[in-house]
């Protein structure tokens, strides 16, 4: 039997256009911040910072989360999208 754990910290993903074969959104979702991880290992506020923990549910569900999102960003420009390919 064979089972797949999803254990990623980070999930990352680009949309390719069909007609110019470039990459026409990206996105990444983070489940840590080694800023905001050194504070609380500290004890201590983690100082001002851009913080790149933007996830908090399960690893599993990142990639799908960004496909949407790119696609959902896409739509909101008022561009079409024909075909889906994951
Ligand atoms: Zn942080």
């Amino acid at each position: 039997m064979f089972s797949l754990v999803y254990t990623f910290n980070t999930g990352h993903a680009t949309l390719i256009g069909q007609s110019t074969k470039k990459c026409i959104a990206y996105a990444v979702k983070s489940k840590r911040c080694k800023i905001c991880q050194n504070a609380k290992t500290k004890g201590v506020p983690a100082r001002k910072h851009t913080c790149s923990n933007n996830w908090s549910a399960s690893a599993k569900s990142m990639e799908p989360a960004v496909a949407c999102e790119m696609l959902q960003g896409l739509m909101y420009e008022g561009r079409q999208v024909h075909i889906q390919l994951m």
